[in-house]
Parts: C-alpha cells; structure tokens; sequence
C-alpha cells in the first residue's frame, strides 16, 4: 500500500479548495471569467500557504478542455496532466537550482513555440528571487514582448530581491498566514476523511504551531498518525512535539500579573527540565498577552491595558535576541524578572490620576504592600570563582522597589518663601519618576552589550564574552556578569586589549564614554540601587544594594524655603504618601 503524505493527497484542486486564500481565488476566478488574465503574475508569501497551489489551478484554468474557466473540471486531460505535473504547456522551473542566464535563454527559445495541447503555455517558476542578475535580464526581454500564448507564473517568499524591472511587469498577489482556526478547521476535515479520530484541541494545538502555514500543519498531522494511530489526543500531540499546554502558559502569564517572580521563575525551569523549546514557550506567552490585549479591548481582561503592552514589548524584544542566545533560558529568566519590576513600578498614569483625584478631595486607597518578598528560586549552589573573593560582587537579590517620585529643584523665578507656591499639579515631564529613567538606561545598555557581545560570536578567543550578562549601569560604568565558568578566560581579557576594545563599542552604542566592568557572579538579578524611603513607610523586603556607597542624601532645605513649602503641602504630602515615594532634587 502507498502512502501519500496528507499535503500531498490534499493538495487544493479547484480554487474553491484553496484554504485562506479567498482574497486572490476570487480575484483570480472574476479575472478568468471576465477574460482579463494578465500576461504575468506573482505570488508573494512564506513557504507552504499555498503559492504552487493557487499557480497550478490557474494553470489548470487556463488550459482546461473547457478553458479559460473560473472552475477546471479537474478531469480532463490537460487537468490531470497537469495536476501530475506531466504537461508539457506547463513547465515548473525551479529559480534556486535553474538561476542561469543559460537556464532563461533556454526558456527563452522555447517559449517561442506554440503549446503541444492547450491553449496557452505557462511557465512555473518558484523561488524567482534566486535568478542571477543575467538570468534576470534575459527574463525582462521576454517579459517585455512575450508571444500571445505564453503565462508567466512566478513565486517568491522574498518579495523585495526581485528587481522593480520584473514587478512591475506583473500583477502581484500576496498570500497571508492562513489562519488558526482554518488551519484547525482543515485538519479536522483531513481527520474525518481518513477515519482518524482526532481531538479538536489538538488540531488546535497543529494549528497554532504550524503559525500560518498549512503544509507545515499537514506534515505535523503525518507525524501525528504515525505516532498516534487513529485516535490523536490532544495530550498525544503535547507530547510528540514537545508543545506547552495552554494552562502551564496561562499560569506562567498568571504569576507575573501577581508579580510572583519565584513562582514564574519555577514554571520556566519546570518547561526547561520537562525538555520544552523555551523559545516555543515564550512565543506562546507572548501570543497569550496578545489575546489578552484583544480581550481587553472588549472589556473582558482583567489585566491593565498598559502594563500588558509593557509586557508585550518587552517579551518580543526578549524572543529577538533569545533567538542567538545561547543560554535561552537564562534570557527568559531575566525578562520574566524585568516584567515583574516593571509591573511593580507605580505608572505616570497612576500617579497623575490620584493627584487629580486628591485635588478635587476624593479619597485614594494606599499602594498595596507585597507581604512575601520575591525569593531567589533554589538552584545548585554556585561554583567557587577562582579569582580574588575581592573581586566578586555581592549577591544580587530582586525586590521590589517604591518608585521614588522625582520633583524639580526650584529655579531662580520660584515665588519667594512670602508666597505660597501655587497649588498646581506638576507637568507630566516634571513628574518622570528616576525608576523610569533608570529601568529605560539600563534597558539600552542591556541591549547594547548583546550587541557587543554579539560581535565576539565569530572570535574563538572572545567567544566565551556572550555568555556575559549585563547586571548594571552605574554613572559611566557598565557592570557585566559571567558565570564562573568563564573566570579562567577573564583574567587574561582583563590583563588585555580586548577590555578597551569591548568598551569602545559600548561607549559608542551608548553614545558616551563608558569604562566596563566585568565580574564573576551569578547573573541572575537586575537590581538598581535603591534609596530607602524616610521614614520606612511599611515593612518591605531588605534591599541589598549592589553598591557600597550609600545613596546620595536629600537636600536638607532650610526653613522658609520654597522645596520646604511644596514637600510639606498636604496634597504632595498624601501622593507621597498613597505611591509610597520620595521627594528626591532632580539633577541635570
Ligand atoms: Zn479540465
């Protein structure tokens, strides 16, 4: 008995079959039907939604024994030959391995003569954009007078690196993503034709991994079968391709919202042991707070709609450079500990609503406290490092941290100590909390040493840098960690010119003059140094800060001055208060 794979059994015939491509079958069908086919044509999209499909039944509708037809009967045999792919009207070229200026002459010459059967003779050439420059050339000299029964069909995933030349010579469709629930819908259909018995949540779960593409789907529903016989579950397919069930996702999502970093922390190393594709897991979080967003729109979230774009961004960023990263899940941790810090952070919004709120005398609620502080999750205990003990940082710990609010010193045309300040809200920009300021530095300088570290990728002396993290940036200093794995391989960067090297191209993706400090420990946490709020307004968790100089000290202002009047005006005094912050001298 022959097997054919489903993609290949199930391949679209008509265009009525194509599946999520509607937007080009009718166009295409209304221009068969109206006798206004174009002399050429491209199909632009990804791999496997359907590009040699939907060109095989134009062809097929050009060339039918009842053609041109918006609907090929499918069984005569200019159809079946071509369905075959034995027509000798319809010749498929592959561009990649066919890329010649020879290969095109070829086509070239032979276009000239008139179809064996039909009426029209239609090349077929998929990936176009891999024709050399000369291939190209002798291409557009056909393009430009082509004998009346020749079709050009050409597809590409990559638009932009065919010339404009060809393009706009061609009438140009793009093809989408298919969506999820076609895909699904598609499977399901596959599965009742086949007698399989398949459960709806795992041709859902097909579906969302196959992200648009339906040969891919079709080729994961072959494996499937051959790992499931005829009854797939949805837990089978969880298992045969390593997929995370939506719930582990759901709660990962969860923990963070409750700003739980332990308790997220420990559903990531979970995936991670259980042997998961942490970049699979991360794109489904994603996709999660995506939906949650939609949902929120509707009024249906919990979530707010700010914090989740927070969150949003910074995972996508996060899944860009975990794509090179070679410890995935080191990457992952250290977002899921930003997104916590970021959730933490009182927002502009926030604290403007409740001064507004305060002015017009209306009762605020306090900040809430977290009563467990974030514990570092167990893991093995760390190796000795085998440099000076000087030399290692202290032990980062993640707490949350009150955002201190940040006011203007006041300037020479501030009112006189006679004058009570006007009672007028601070200015938005006024109001940017130094947390902020600090969150958005050290998230540019985070990405600024993978960059840097990226560019030692190819070195097989400096390889070892990327594993570096960075932890910290303090003035002009920018603080990396490496495991103590690496420790031998420090000492001598150290004692080189590879450190100057390093910080040249920091300093200048920072755009400023920046000495780089390496150091062995375990990078796990991103701390900033916090001031301790005076007086302790609750009981917080211990903030170690990663510094031994102790925090810049408040301006004491003296008596009758204008920072005094403002600092003891009730309305600042109860925002303060309500954001658990501080009243710090902004400085330029
Ligand atoms: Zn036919």
């Amino acid at each position: 008995m022959s097997y054919r794979v489903f993609a290949r059994k199930y391949r679209p015939q008509t265009f009525d079959e194509v599946v999520g491509q509607e937007h080009i079958t009718r166009t295409l069908q209304n221009a068969i039907s109206a006798g206004r086919v174009a002399q050429a044509y491209l199909f632009v999209g990804p791999r496997g939604i359907g590009k040699t499909s939907t060109a095989r039944i134009l062809a097929k509708a050009l060339n039918c024994v009842n053609g041109p037809t918006a609907t090929p009967c499918g069984v005569c045999d200019a159809c079946k030959e071509i369905a075959e792919g034995r027509s000798l009207d319809v010749l498929e070229i592959d561009g990649a391995s066919n890329n010649g200026v020879e290969n095109i002459r070829e086509l070239r010459d032979n276009a000239a003569y008139a179809p064996a059967r039909g009426p029209f003779k239609v090349y077929l050439i998929d990936e176009v954009h891999m024709l050399s420059a000369g291939a190209f050339n002798a291409l557009l000299k056909t393009l430009e007078e082509p004998p009346e029964h020749v079709k050009f069909i050409f597809a590409t995933t990559e638009a932009q690196k065919v010339p404009a030349t060809i393009t706009s010579r061609c009438q140009r469709f793009d093809l989408r993503r298919i969506p999820t629930e076609s895909i699904s819908a598609h499977l399901q259909d596959i599965a009742r034709k086949e007698n399989i018995t398949m459960e709806p949540a795992a041709a859902d779960a097909i579906a969302r991994a196959a992200e648009g593409g339906l040969r891919d789907a079709e080729s994961m529903l072959d494996q499937s079968v051959a790992f499931c016989g005829d009854n797939i579950s949805a837990t089978d397919v969880m298992a045969v391709f390593g997929f995370t069930p939506r719930e582990v996702i759901h709660s990962l999502l969860d923990h963070v919202l409750a700003r739980d970093a332990a308790a997220a922390l420990a559903v990531i190393a979970g995936q991670a042991e259980a042997g998961r594709d942490l970049s699979r897991l991360l794109a489904d979080l994603i996709s999660l707070i995506r939906d949650e967003l939609v949902a929120g729109v509707v009024g249906a979230s919990s979530a707010p709609r700010e914090k989740l774009l927070l969150l949003l961004d910074l995972f996508a960023e996060t899944e860009a450079r975990m794509r090179w990263a070679t410890d995935k899940k080191l990457q992952f941790d250290v977002a899921t500990i930003k997104a916590v810090h970021i959730l933490d952070q009182a927002s502009l919004d926030d604290v403007l609503t409740t001064l507004s709120a305060l002015s017009r005398g209306e009762s605020v609620p306090a900040a809430p406290v977290r009563q467990t502080p974030p514990a570092v999750p167990a893991r093995p205990a760390p190796v000795a490092p085998a440099i000076p003990a000087a030399a290692a940082p202290p032990k980062l710990e993640t707490a949350p941290a009150p955002a201190p609010i940040s006011i203007p010193a006041p300037t020479p045309s501030a009112p006189t100590h006679e004058t009570a300040p006007a009672r007028q809200l601070p200015s938005e920009d006024l109001l940017l909390t130094k947390a902020e300021e600090r969150e958005e530095k050290s998230i540019d300088a985070s990405i600024a040493w993978e960059n840097v570290a990226r560019t030692y990728e190819t070195s097989i002396k400096y390889r070892w840098l990327t594993k570096g993290v960075f932890a910290l940036i303090e003035a002009d200093s920018v603080l990396v960690q490496l495991p103590p794995s690496e420790a031998k391989e420090l000492a001598s960067f150290l004692g080189e010119m590879g450190r100057k090297d390093a910080e040249e191209k920091l300093s200048k993706a920072l755009n400023r003059k920046l000495t780089l400090r390496i150091e062995i420990g375990e990078h796990l946490a991103v701390v900033e140094e916090t001031p301790e709020p005076e007086p302790e307004p609750a009981p917080s968790p211990e903030v170690k800060a990663s510094t031994p100089e102790p925090a810049a000290a408040v301006p004491q202002a003296p008596v009758g001055d204008p920072m005094d009047e403002f600092k003891n005006d009730p309305l600042i005094k109860k925002a303060l208060e309500i954001f658990r912050g501080e009243i710090q001298t902004a400085t330029k």
